[in-house]
C-alpha cells in the first residue's frame, strides 16, 4: 500500500456533529463508490493512528470528499480532523473494499453509517438509476439527518426515502427503531438486495432480522 500526502482545500459544518472535508486528489488515484481508505493527519503525535474514512466524492471529481463525525468527547482521531484548517495535510492508504452496489434493493443506514450510500446514491443519481431503490434512514433527531436536502432531490428523482428518528417525536417522519415490524411494515420483497451500514449491533441485528423474513445471505451486503 502506498501513503498519498494530501491537503485539505475546504471544510463544512453539515450537522452539529459532522463535517465534510474537501481533499486534494492524488494522481492515477481512482475509487468505486462506497470505498474507503485509512487516514491519518500529517502531525508528528497523529501520522500513524489511522481511520477509515469512505469517499463521498465520485470518482470523476477532481478532488475527494470525506464526510466524517466529529467524537469531541474521546480526544480522538475525529477530535483533531474538526480542528484542522485548510492547508494542512493527512495521508491516505489505497483505496480498499466494503460495500459496493450490486443492483437494485434497500440501503438501510444508522446516522454516520450513510457515508457509503452517499457515494452510491450519488452515481445512481448521475446515471438516472435511483428508481426501484430505497433509502431507510434512521438517526436520533432531525437535526442530525446528513445531507436530507439532497436525499429529498433523489427522491423527487425515484428514490424512495423513509426517514426514522429514535428519539424525537416529529409528525414528519417514522418515530420508532428498524425493527422487525418495521421491516415487515415498509418492504414487500424480501427477494432483492439489501445494504446496511451503521453501528455495529444495527448492522448485527438488521442482517439476522432481514435473514429470517427471507433474504438471501449472499444478497445483505453489510459494513460497519
Ligand atoms: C470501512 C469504514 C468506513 C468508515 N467511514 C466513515 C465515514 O465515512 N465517516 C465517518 O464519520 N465515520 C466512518 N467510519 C467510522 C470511523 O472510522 C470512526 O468514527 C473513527 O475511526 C473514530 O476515530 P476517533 O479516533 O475519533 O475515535 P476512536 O478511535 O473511536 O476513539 C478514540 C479514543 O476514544 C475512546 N473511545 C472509543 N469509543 C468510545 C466511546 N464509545 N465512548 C467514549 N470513548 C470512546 C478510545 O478508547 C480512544 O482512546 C468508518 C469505519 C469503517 C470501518
Amino acid at each position: 500500500m502506498v501513503d498519498h500526502i494530501v491537503k485539505i482545500l475546504n471544510t463544512k459544518q453539515i450537522t452539529d456533529n459532522v463535517k465534510s472535508f474537501l481533499v486534494e486528489k492524488p494522481n492515477n488515484f481512482n475509487f468505486i463508490p462506497g470505498q474507503a481508505v485509512d487516514l491519518s493527519i500529517n502531525l508528528p503525535d497523529y501520522k500513524n493512528e489511522k481511520r477509515p474514512f469512505t469517499f463521498t466524492s465520485l470518482n470523476e471529481y477532481s478532488n475527494l470528499e470525506f464526510t466524517i463525525k466529529i467524537y469531541n468527547e474521546r480526544n480522538g482521531v475525529t477530535k483533531k480532523l474538526g480542528e484542522l484548517q485548510n492547508g494542512s495535510e493527512l495521508i491516505l492508504s489505497d483505496p480498499f473494499g466494503a460495500i459496493q452496489y450490486k443492483g437494485k434493493g434497500v440501503f438501510l443506514a444508522g446516522g454516520a453509517g450513510i457515508t457509503p450510500f452517499i457515494a452510491i446514491l450519488r452515481q445512481l443519481k448521475k446515471d438516472k438509476a435511483l428508481k426501484g431503490n430505497t433509502l431507510i434512514f434512521s438517526n436520533k433527531t432531525e437535526k442530525d439527518i446528513i445531507l436530507k436536502e439532497e436525499f429529498d432531490q433523489m427522491k423527487k428523482e425515484g428514490l424512495e426515502v423513509i426517514y426514522t428518528l429514535t428519539r424525537e417525536l416529529n409528525s414528519k417522519y417514522e418515530n420508532k427503531r428498524i425493527d422487525e415490524d418495521f421491516l415487515k411494515q415498509k418492504i414487500n420483497n424480501f427477494n432483492q438486495n439489501f445494504y446496511i451500514c451503521g453501528p455495529i449491533r444495527f448492522v448485527g441485528e438488521l442482517t439476522s432480522i432481514l435473514i429470517k423474513l427471507g433474504a438471501n445471505p449472499d444478497s445483505v451486503i453489510v459494513e460497519t
